[in-house]
């Protein structure tokens, strides 16, 4: 007769309270992702429109009041 018993690795202790929150303070939220405005180079939201000029993705959207070049 042929035992068949799987091994795996097991934790030796139980990770206490202080290992468990020493190892979250690495979880942190990172700041968010920038872009520049390919018309007029202004640092703007990735998949938004530039409020600078008003254009997305080179093309304009949103009519602004003053002239802009
Ligand atoms: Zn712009």
């Amino acid at each position: 007769m042929k035992l068949e018993i799987q091994l795996f690795a097991v934790p030796f202790r139980k990770t206490s309270k202080t290992r468990k929150r020493m190892r979250r303070t690495h979880y942190k939220i990172s700041a968010n992702e920038m872009t520049t405005c390919p018309k007029c180079g202004a640092t703007i939201k990735p998949h938004r429109v530039c409020k600078n000029c008003g254009t997305y993705k080179g093309k304009e959207v949103v009519s602004m009041n003053k002239e802009e070049a």
